[in-house]
């Protein structure tokens, strides 16, 4: 097949560079206007703006989103509008109460609860909703405004959700992807939300829907599977006739400015006087926003029963906990703040004395400087989260600590467990286990104290928030645009008939529902008419030609239909057998697909940069990952995650998996259109100079998928991974004439007479 050429549609078809169009809730921005009226833009950078950045600015697309204060009429001013235009932003004005029903309400009352599983928190509205849903849309139509042909749509998080099927209902020539930066909760959970179906709709509108874990892509998947009664495989949902890829990518962060000397006064400074408030005590160290979901009480909890039960800590450790303000306004945040006021204000009386406090208690925000300098200070970093998509404080935290000392205790339930595999996991619910993790982290010897930090570090470092940038905007822009193929006629239809006749050598398979056939209502009646089946007979009848109909059907029907003319039939999607001539239909004993390894090595691989110690083996029929000598407790949890995992792939793609004592092993197994298509050329033992495969339905496109260098015709008109398309199974008849014809004035039929 690598002989083979692709018809050419003129060079002027080439596209430009795409242009990437960002999408989210705020701009990475602040406007600020001064008293002669004149608007000043100060960039805020976050991990993600850093990520996006670079490519935003090379791309020269444009950044949507709110800039950050509410208008009175939704409509930005002129002036702020043109500063933003200077920084490739497009600004998207919010009213009062549309930011409070859109964002304070509808997002962080009903879906941030939903999401993170917080069911009892869910505060869902109709009004609100409705809000929801407008806003939505206005992001969706200021994106189908910016955008050009071939653009890469790239939305970001929960409060955009309706937005990307928005964008494809008007725009199906942009590439959109998705990415959700908290967590996918299970289905029991999810299930919950009354417009749970809405939101499923509008996030398989993109192409490519980014997640920060495998947990959170299953239940998307098994969410999207029970809902809305799609097809899904591994990483796929099978979406109106358009596949979905789903993505785990866990964000990164930018480790540099987390790396500074502590020789920089900025760093030094706070660094010294953090150490003499700690006077000489072992500090642990609580970070976050005042958020329910960040298991403050449990933690603080925790640390009162230690101090309770270990007299002789109680001047040997202290606390610092750092509470940004957030979601003040809303009542459930109001309710934590004095619980976690009172907390702390017992604590401080029972265990401290004038001039020593085991806690100090912050409820305000801390500069990047001083949050390095209390990273670096501290002994234990407590990162214990009843629920979290991802936590980059625990991430910064373990960038800091250039000197490789220092404990990360972190929630099992964060996104950034499945990374940080050497921290100390712990069930943040359990108080008794924490207490303990507290006690283990303080003596933890220095050598093991590097021994994990070591490799987290590594891996931190490599998997930055560069490397997030550039997988995710890979993901989506190796998905073609979800536009229909190009239509088989005039000139590329003489450039097909043109490669029929150029080819010696032609393996040909046609599906026969909806493509040789046009569709029944009683499918027993679809019978092929004399016509199909006399040019079939002409077709199998030229020298060089491989003909062979790959149905769904039964064999019992395909061959009473249809083995008269000559063809080879493979029925029942695969797995029935019957070379033309022959009798006695074969079931399919499968060889490996080809390139199953490649796509199952990277699984194993990934895993194994968590594991230390761990390997991968490569066998003839097998690819295994071994765990044997791995720190036990990390290395079973990433086993079962694999296992869990790989088990839904082998039920997609027909691998099969076995558990053994400290390993996993994957072997394939089992059947598909596509695999009997390549055992049909392993079979030959030679590669046709000409393929040619032609299908109407979603079971064809693993077959479209799986031959790219194929000619490959889809009958219909929906987007689709085969090359070309035809209308009707009447003009695909008249295709299949027309390029035998081709074949007949090209040379002579040595099997005609
Ligand atoms: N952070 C900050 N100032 C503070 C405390 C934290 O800027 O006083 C930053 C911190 O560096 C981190 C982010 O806030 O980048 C918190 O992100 P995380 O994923 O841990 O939690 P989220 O707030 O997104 O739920």
């Amino acid at each position: 097949m690598s002989s083979q050429r692709e018809p050419e549609l003129g060079a002027s078809e080439s596209p430009a560079k795409p242009r990437l169009l960002l999408v989210s809730n705020r701009l990475p921005v602040k406007l600020h206007q001064s008293e002669d009226g004149e608007w000043t833009a100060t960039r805020t950078m976050g991990g993600l703006a850093t990520g996006l950045a670079g490519p935003h600015a090379d791309s020269g697309g444009v950044w949507i989103g709110w800039p950050g204060f509410t208008t009175e009429s939704s409509v930005i001013p002129d002036a702020a509008q043109a500063r933003l235009a200077e920084e490739g932003f497009y600004g998207l004005g919010l009213t009062e109460e549309e930011h409070d029903q859109y964002y304070l309400r509808a997002s962080n009352r009903c879906i941030w609860p939903l999401l993170h599983g917080f069911v009892e928190r869910v505060e869902f509205d109709r009004e609100d909703w409705r809000v929801y849903r407008a806003v939505n849309q206005r992001f969706a139509d200021a994106v189908c405004e910016n955008a050009q042909p071939g653009d890469l749509v790239f939305v970001q998080d929960f409060q955009l959700c309706l937005v990307p099927a928005m964008i494809r209902a008007k725009r199906p020539d942009v590439r959109i992807g998705f990415f959700l930066h908290v967590p996918f909760p299970h289905t029991g959970i999810f299930r919950a939300l009354p417009s749970r179906a809405e939101v499923l709709h509008g996030l398989l509108g993109a192409d490519v829907i980014g997640f920060h874990t495998l947990e959170y892509l299953r239940c998307f998947r098994s969410a999207s599977r029970r809902v809305l009664g799609v097809e899904t495989t591994s990483h796929r949902v099978e979406y109106q006739s358009r596949p979905v890829e789903l993505v785990a990518q866990p964000l990164g962060i930018d480790p540099t400015p987390w790396e500074r000397s502590s020789d920089d006064s900025a760093i030094g400074e706070p660094l010294a006087e953090i150490k003499a408030a700690a006077n000489g005590r072992k500090v642990l160290l609580g970070v976050e926003r005042l958020d329910y979901t960040k298991g403050i009480i449990e933690r603080l909890t925790a640390f009162r029963d230690l101090l309770e039960e270990n007299p002789d800590l109680r001047e040997e450790v202290v606390f610092f906990q750092i509470a940004v303000p957030s979601r003040v306004e809303v009542d459930a945040y109001q309710d934590l703040k004095s619980n976690v006021e009172r907390l702390v204000g017992e604590i401080n009386s029972r265990f401290g004395r004038v001039g020593l406090q085991p806690l100090h208690y912050q409820f305000h925000g801390v500069k990047p400087d001083r949050l390095t300098a209390l990273y670096r200070a501290a002994d234990v970093c407590v990162v214990t989260p009843l629920r979290d998509g991802l936590n980059l404080v625990a991430k910064e935290f373990v960038a800091a600590r250039t000197e490789n000392k220092g404990v990360l205790v972190l929630s099992e339930f964060t996104g950034a467990a499945w990374e940080l595999t050497e921290a100390l996991h712990v069930n943040p619910y359990d108080t008794d286990a924490l207490k303990n993790t507290y006690l283990k982290a303080l003596k933890m010897p220095l050598e093991e104290q590097a021994a994990r930090m070591v490799p987290m570090r590594a891996r931190i470092r490599r998997d930055d928030i560069h490397h997030w940038t550039k997988a995710m905007l890979g993901a989506i822009e190796d998905r073609a645009p979800s536009t229909p193929p190009r239509l088989i006629e005039g000139r590329v239809e003489e450039e097909c008939r043109q490669m029929w006749a150029d080819s010696s050598d032609r393996l040909v398979a046609l599906d026969y529902d909806g493509t040789l056939r046009e569709l029944q209502v009683d499918p027993v009646t679809a019978t092929p008419a004399p016509e199909l089946i006399e040019l079939l007979t002409e077709m199998t009848a030229v020298e060089g030609n491989d003909v062979w109909i790959v149905s769904g059907r039964t064999m019992e029907f395909l061959r009473e239909h249809l083995a008269s003319t000559g063809v080879g039939i493979i029925a029942e999607h695969g797995r029935l057998f019957l070379p033309a001539g022959e009798d006695q239909p074969s079931s399919l004993t499968v060889s490996p697909h080809p390139r199953w390894k490649d796509r199952i090595r990277p699984i194993l691989e990934s895993v194994q940069s968590r594991v230390m110690n761990s390997h991968i083996e490569e066998k003839d029929q097998g690819l295994a990952w071994h765990y044997r000598g791995c720190e036990p407790d990390s290395a079973a949890w990433q086993a079962h995650e694999l296992y869990q995992h790989l088990g839904e792939i082998m039920a997609d793609e027909n691998l099969e998996i076995m558990r053994g004592n400290k390993v996993l092993e994957i072997r394939p197994s089992g059947v598909s259109k596509a695999k009997a298509l390549h055992r049909l050329i392993h079979n030959r033992g030679t590669i046709p100079d000409l393929m040619f495969v032609a299908g109407d339905d979603v079971t064809d496109e693993s077959m479209f998928r799986a031959f790219p260098e194929a000619l490959t015709v889809l009958v219909g008109a929906r987007p689709s991974a085969a090359q070309y398309r035809v209308d009707s199974p009447a003009r695909f008849r008249a295709l299949l004439s027309l390029l035998h014809s081709a074949s007949q004035s090209s040379r002579p039929a040595a099997n005609t007479p």
